[in-house]
């Protein structure tokens, strides 16, 4: 066979699967280990050597960023556009399989995607109409029963309650619930994957049709399709078409949401003639990496088992480091990424990941105050919805006036007869006189016509009395004034059908978040610039744009399939992670282990673990301890970092020149002191200085604790 250069960067393993006769391919293998890189070789391979069609090549993978650099790897390979090639998430091609089959597919032709959040507004409402209790049929709850159905490829009517009333009121409202969705043209994601599936499967011409083109399935991280997946896989593979498929049973994290690994024994099942390769060098990460990564999988049962090597380096240890709270942790980030960049190190090589979205939040406050630039990946959060946007410019406009970009946003929002031409005069003056446009919009009203003039003016007018009538309210009275009298909720009322509505909802949630916003914390600052600020963090604003180098953070799900040369895996607390929910059921606690072992494989130099002795997670605080799968890494893998400070001794140390840090003054041995939430208590000891200062107190009513003494705002009494 012709040995094509396409080969040439490729292990003796990695090139027999890319070079394999055409039939069914499963390829097995470890983290880091080469599967992504077989699988785009064997799109190239395909179209080079074996003289396939672009178009009749279908390759699938799990993530948008994981797709667009599938993407883009095979066009520098090919050095063609790979655009006749569908490569994609299984979302992705589904939606698009839909919009050029709506017709077949039963849906009208300008139908819409429900995102997760919509879905469960929309299964509220439902509740609700149905006068069902809220408390008995959580809306959170019963969504994902509905999704768990359609992840199997059931609908209602496949269902059956066998004499169990819950399941039985489960069901009718999942067939409630599909009957409004198709009423309203909406479909949520489950049901993008689902109707794919019975689309081909009623539709014999139409599968027929793209069995016939797409001859060629390839599908990454193959581990995590769920049962509907596979079903469609094997529509659209039929008896001719050839999948090849990558994965790694050691890195299913996705069983929660239905995904199955015994859909790799069931692949060898229904393609009896499969070919199998493993790949069992790793390419990626330095050897105390790995060895820290094979180790704590070991621990799992029933793996198919494998002996990932590398010939890479031993590397530096793995760093642990604990932390005295959640704040003491992004702050240790923020330094050893500024060591990592002042020795010409990347940001964007530098990824923190963590167990769950909200954890984000410590780590963006401290990067914010480093400014230190960032992204976080993960989905369309509340505060970034465009109505929201809006009811929250007026709110800085409100409060700052030279706010140009919340100007812009809503001075002509809901419509108010200011069009562009007035918009450009203001523009014009502003930028000649370097004033903000609120004030350029003051000095050029004379300049405008009349009706323009009086809009104009009524704007300015409206926001100055909004900003007069509010003061002194409390936050949420401030937040609803400000949605009714912009007319920004008219202006969503007006709107038709589903959007509107939940537009609508959305902002009276502004209400009931402002209202839950804890003013606790916010120290000098108001209550309504605190609340501005949070929403800054909450929406992403305060993210790079995607061009600049920042760093990067994600939870450990959407981390899959990506490499980066620094890795911080944070917040290894036992109920954090493994999260709680899993702690005492064995087959979950399997799967949190799995995701650790995606977490640290991550890692390709340098890997940093860490978790704090004291977390504030929404809103609440809770001393966890370490994760037990800190334990379950080979011990000569690991380094602490900081040893704990074994001596104790007051913190009364002379005051250092320059730094920042104060020593908290005050608070001595023996002395009495009374703490916000655990109230009084008696100093045992002090140790440490400065920022790291910390405090053991016995608190009366809730024992010994130690606690960070710049955080913990004690009382001397
Ligand atoms: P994961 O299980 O995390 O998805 P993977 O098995 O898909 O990992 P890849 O991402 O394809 O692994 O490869 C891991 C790293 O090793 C990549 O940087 C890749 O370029 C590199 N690599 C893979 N094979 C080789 C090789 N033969 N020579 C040099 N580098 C390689
Ligand atoms: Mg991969």
């Amino acid at each position: 066979m012709d040995l094509s250069p396409l080969l040439d960067s490729l292990n003796d393993a990695q090139r027999q699967a890319v070079a394999a006769p055409l039939k069914p391919t499963l390829v097995l293998a470890g983290a880091g280990s080469g599967k992504t890189r077989v699988l785009t070789h064997r799109v190239a391979w395909l179209v080079q050597v074996e003289n396939v069609s672009p178009h009749s090549i279908l390759a699938v993978t799990f993530t948008n960023k994981a797709a667009g650099e599938m993407r883009s790897r095979i066009e520098a390979m090919l050095s063609l556009p790979a655009a006749p090639l569908w490569v994609g998430t299984f979302h992705g091609i589904a939606h698009r399989l839909l919009r050029m089959h709506w017709r077949e597919a039963g849906l009208p032709q300008a139908f819409q995607i429900l995102d997760a959040e919509d879905q469960q507004r929309s299964v509220r409402k439902l509740i609700k109409s149905l006068n069902l209790d809220e408390a008995r049929w959580v809306p959170k709850e019963v969504t994902w029963f509905i999704n768990a159905q359609k992840d199997e490829g059931l609908r209602p009517k496949h269902l059956k309650a066998d004499g169990d009333p819950t399941r039985e009121q489960l069901i009718r409202l999942y067939a409630a619930y599909q009957e409004s969705s198709d009423r309203a043209g909406v479909i949520d994601f489950a049901e993008l994957l689902l109707r794919v599936y019975e689309l081909w499967r009623d539709n014999p011409d139409l599968a027929a049709h793209y069995r016939a083109r797409f001859r060629h399935v390839l599908v990454d991280e193959f581990q995590d399709t769920n049962t509907v997946q596979y079903k469609w896989l094997r529509e659209v593979t039929g008896s001719t078409g050839i999948p090849f498929v990558v994965g790694d049973d050691d890195q299913s994290i996705y069983g929660w949401r239905g995904a199955k690994i015994e859909n790799l024994h069931q692949f060898r099942r229904d393609y009896p003639d499969v070919q199998m390769f493993r790949l069992e060098q790793n390419y990626r990460s330095t050897g105390n990496i790995l060895a820290a990564a094979n180790g704590l999988i070991a621990q799992n049962s029933g793996r198919l088992g494998k002996n990932l090597w590398t010939s890479g380096e031993k590397g530096e240890p793995v760093r642990l480091y604990s932390a005295y709270n959640e704040r003491d942790e992004a702050n240790f980030v923020v330094e050893r990424i500024r060591e990592w960049t002042s020795k010409g190190g990347n940001r964007r090589d530098c990824a923190i990941l963590y167990r769950s979205n909200a954890q984000s939040r410590a780590f963006e406050e401290a990067m914010l105050a480093a400014r230190m630039p960032y992204r976080v990946y993960g989905g369309l959060r509340y505060f970034e919805r465009a109505e929201i946007k809006d009811a929250l410019a007026y709110l800085r406009l409100m409060f700052n006036r030279a706010d140009d970009a919340s100007f812009e946003r809503v001075v002509n929002l809901p419509t108010r007869g200011i069009g562009n031409k007035t918009l450009d005069t203001v523009r014009d003056y502003a930028r000649a006189n370097a004033c903000p446009l609120w004030q350029a919009a003051g000095a050029t009203l004379t300049q405008l016509g009349v009706k323009a003039g009086t809009s104009l003016h009524a704007f300015l007018a409206l926001i100055e009395r909004l900003d007069k009538e509010t003061q002194g309210l409390a936050l949420h009275e401030q937040v609803d004034r400000v949605i009714e009298q912009s007319g920004v909720i008219a202006h969503h009322q007006k709107e038709k059908g589903e959007r509107g509505e939940a537009r609508v909802e959305n902002l009276e949630e502004l209400v009931s978040a402002a209202r839950g916003f804890d003013t606790e914390e916010t120290g000098d600052m108001s209550p309504l610039a605190a609340f501005l600020s949070h929403a800054v963090l909450e929406s992403g604003e305060g993210q790079a744009d995607q061009w600049e180098d920042s760093v990067q953070m994600m939870t450990l799900h959407s981390a899959k399939g990506l490499e980066f040369p620094l890795v911080f895996l944070c917040g290894l607390e036992e109920g954090l992670f493994p999260h709680q929910r899993s702690a005492t059921d064995p087959a979950r606690l399997e799967e949190e282990r799995r995701l650790c072992y995606v977490g640290l494989t991550r890692a390709m130099q340098k890997l940093y673990l860490t978790y704090a002795e004291q977390r504030r997670l929404h809103g609440v605080d809770s001393y966890g301890s370490p994760s037990r799968f800190i334990r379950e890494l080979p011990a000569e893998t690991l380094e602490e970092v900081r040893p704990r400070i074994q001596v104790s001794r007051p913190v009364f140390v002379p005051r250092k020149p320059m730094m920042e840090e104060e020593p908290v003054a005050g608070v001595k041995l023996g002395q009495r002191v009374r703490h916000g939430k655990f109230g009084d208590g008696i100093v045992l000891e002090l140790e440490g200085q400065g920022s790291h200062a910390r405090v053991h107190v016995n608190f009366e009513r809730q024992g010994a604790k130690w606690l960070m003494l710049a955080y913990a705002n004690l009382e001397p009494l």
